[in-house]
């Protein structure tokens, strides 16, 4: 069986990734979307094959409940607005992936869990590096530990993204900022490289250009402190390219670089050994991971309690750049 799964929100990720995505996917297909574009219909219809009775808008996307040609509604909107989708998505009785970053605030994730737990529906949120290769390498390692303890890490991620035109990214009612976009890939992977949760976390914003930047970060670095000693230096940011992920152990070191690119993942470590096995889409991979889990009703590999858990850091982030203090998160 494939499971039936109805994009909501049409913009650039589902548009260019997602949807193409979903045709080199084994376990599911595209059968329905929700817009509040009219004009972008006809086009996705066709191009999609997509019939009138599985178009909805967000006023009547709560009509999915009645529509047995769709078992999954995916969110894919600015993050500002995930928690009200989702919300309203799990109360169809559908499954529900999410988007990452889960949504703005740790209250926000708690209700979209409550929702699908209350409808009894799985939730998957939209982290596709737990579903690559070489990362699930490096998460293996954090209980395997084959060069020994870890005792630091590096894991940045950034993009340079020039002047871009008017953006929810800036926007920080919607959930923009270097911090929400970006920010949570290396905080994830500092979290699923070590397999450890962080005690304590002290950062810093700044932005090199004010006029765009006017109400989210461009930049952010956070300093991680993690139970067994390890110590995360991370960094993201909108105005500067970076991309590595760098594990400093006891007996050795190993890197994945690139460690979150759509085009593939690669690394290698200390002794020689090489990370690189290939896969055509991570999103094909990470949707198919997450039909299986409800067509065989097995755990998902990133469930809300997962987001939800980078939420509540996130918001230590901007609470500890704002003050300049160190945020326990004990
Ligand atoms: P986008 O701006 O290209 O698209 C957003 C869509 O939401 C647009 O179609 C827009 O019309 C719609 N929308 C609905 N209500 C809106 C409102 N009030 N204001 C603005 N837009 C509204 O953004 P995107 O890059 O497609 O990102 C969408 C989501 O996907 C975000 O949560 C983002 O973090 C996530 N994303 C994830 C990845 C990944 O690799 N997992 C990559 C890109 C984006």
């Amino acid at each position: 069986k494939k499971l039936n799964v109805c994009l909501v929100g049409l913009g650039n990720y589902s548009s260019v990734i997602l949807a193409p995505a979903l045709q080199m996917t084994k376990h599911c297909q595209l059968t329905g979307i929700v817009t509040g574009t009219p004009s972008k219909i006809p086009k996705w219809q066709k191009k999609y094959n997509i019939p009138d009775k599985n178009v909805y808008n967000y006023d009547t996307m709560r009509l999915i409940a009645n529509n047995p040609d769709i078992d999954v509604i995916y969110i894919v909107v600015p993050t500002g607005l995930h928690a009200k989708y989702a919300i309203e998505a799990a109360n169809t009785g559908k499954h529900v992936w999410c988007e990452k970053p889960m949504a703005k605030t740790e209250a926000e994730c708690k209700s979209i869990i409550d929702a699908c737990t209350k409808n009894k529906v799985k939730l998957s949120i939209g982290y596709r590096m737990q579903h690559e290769p070489n990362t699930q390498t490096v998460i293996k390692w954090a209980n395997s530990k084959p060069y020994g303890k870890i005792k630091s890490l590096r894991a940045e991620l950034g993009y340079n993204v020039g002047k871009p035109a008017k953006t929810w990214r800036l926007d920080s009612d919607l959930g923009g900022g270097a911090m929400y976009d970006l920010g949570v890939y290396p905080l994830n992977a500092a979290r699923y490289t070590t397999g450890e949760e962080p005690i304590s976390v002290i950062a810093q914003q700044m932005t090199t250009r004010p006029e765009i930047f006017t109400e989210t970060d461009e930049t952010t670095h956070f300093t991680l402190e993690f139970p067994s000693g390890v110590i995360a230096h991370c960094k993201t940011s909108l105005g500067k390219s970076m991309h590595e992920l760098y594990v400093n152990c006891e007996n050795g070191w190993y890197t994945l670089a690139p460690f979150s690119m759509y085009t593939g993942v690669k690394g290698k470590a200390s002794d020689g050994k090489l990370l690189n096995q290939y896969i055509e889409s991570q999103q094909a991979k990470q949707m198919d991971d997450d039909a299986l889990a409800i067509i065989n009703n097995t755990p998902v590999i990133v469930p809300g309690e997962d987001g939800i858990k980078d939420i509540r850091i996130v918001e230590a982030i901007y609470k500890s750049a704002k003050s300049g203090t160190k945020v326990n998160l004990l």
